[in-house]
């Protein structure tokens, strides 16, 4: 079997081209006559990977030297405890966004070591579109949490908060899906699986002025500046996934960076959302304001036909397009690494199925 066009939402499909280079390169690497996951991360070898991928991360990115650059373990789930225990004491407060079930957990995992206060919750309206900032109650503490894309809503904010405090993004599913302005960040933080490489993995971008505020009992292994006077080497780092992630960016670059990407990106989610919104087959729940440019979730009006719609696509070599289990329907995650092709092959079965069961 070659490869299918894979929408999952998370681990989500690679470049080709990287997988390819890591297999070409998996049993001897770089002359070694060992795989890089064999040799040792204080190599030289293995610091020069380490560093040209966080040099390339930071070209594409714009990233200054104000800002640290850290390979964490744990996922962006992780970051979640790591955020509070980074940022802020016992007893001290942090304000909360929450537009769907990322941004939730991040709130209870954050309530656990830090008043955290709800400015908002988009519950409502059952997650399809951002409250509006006018009934935002912001308390003001030690920084501000939000999500800019829920990946299971497929809400997406086209702007950026402007509160006093610095301000801690949850980017998993949409760091380096297009350009940024880093500056207006205080911490960004994001799960690899999305757009970056294989799980496990976590970047985090922090000012360096915000290290040295975690509280002592934050563990060592969650300490952001710890993690900084070490090169994020405190302990053996994911050692494979910091070399795929590298390749990963050695490839946006050569693609011309993340305009470029955007451009693809734009096209890829005009094309899905166009089809859906002349059909009144299929639907987008999302308030068209904030459709997310990673994860388009759809649903068909007869929901009877799910099942069938699955399985034909199935057969067709489109995979992994059951939505979550909390909102049910479809969701395709369109990432970076989904070519395409992918997507208009994706298009064209949905309109043949449409025109079929219609
Ligand atoms: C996938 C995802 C997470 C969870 O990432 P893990 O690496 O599994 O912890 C958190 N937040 C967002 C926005 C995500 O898309």
């Amino acid at each position: 079997m070659g490869r299918v066009h894979n929408f999952c939402a998370g681990p989500a499909a690679l470049p080709e081209v990287v997988l390819a280079r890591a297999r070409d390169e998996l049993l001897d690497w770089q002359g070694q006559g060992a795989s890089v996951m064999e040799v040792s991360h204080r190599s030289p070898a293995f610091e020069a990977v380490a560093s040209s991928a966080e040099a390339s991360l930071r070209r594409l990115l714009g990233i200054t030297d104000d800002y640290a650059v850290l390979f964490q373990q744990g996922g962006a789930s992780q970051q979640f405890a790591a955020v509070p225990l980074n940022l802020a004491t016992d007893g001290d407060a942090a304000d909360y966004l929450v537009t769907g079930q990322w941004s939730k957990k991040a709130l209870a995992e954050g309530a656990r070591f830090v008043e955290a206060n709800l400015v908002a919750d988009g519950q409502d309206d059952n997650y399809m579109s951002i409250p509006e900032t006018e009934c935002w109650s912001v308390k003001g503490g030690q920084y501000f949490h939000y999500c800019p894309n829920e990946t299971i809503g497929g809400l997406e904010f086209g702007h950026v908060p402007e509160p006093d405090a610095p301000l801690v993004a949850d980017m998993s599913s949409t760091l380096l899906s297009r350009p940024i302005d880093v500056s207006r960040f205080g911490v960004i933080y994001a799960g690899a699986q999305k757009n970056i490489g294989p799980a496990g993995l976590a970047l985090v971008i922090v000012r360096r002025e915000l290290l040295g505020r975690a509280r002592d009992a934050c563990p060592a292994m969650l300490n952001w500046e710890k993690a900084a006077a070490n090169g994020s080497m405190y302990n053996t780092p994911p050692t494979f996934a910091i070399y795929l992630a590298g390749l990963v960016f050695e490839w946006l670059e050569a693609l011309g960076g993340l305009s470029a990407m955007a451009a693809i990106n734009q096209r890829k989610a005009s094309r899905l959302y166009d089809l859906l919104d002349a059909s009144a087959f299929y639907h987008n729940p999302v308030a068209r304001s904030a459709r997310s440019l990673m994860n388009v979730p759809f649903t068909l009006a007869d929901s009877g036909l799910d099942a069938t719609f699955l399985q034909e696509a199935e057969s067709a070599g489109l995979m992994n397009l059951k939505g979550h289990r909390s909102v049910g329907g479809m969701r395709a995650s369109i990432y970076n690494a989904v070519p395409e092709g992918a997507v208009e092959a994706l298009c064209q079965f949905m309109d043949q199925f449409e025109r079929r069961y219609g």
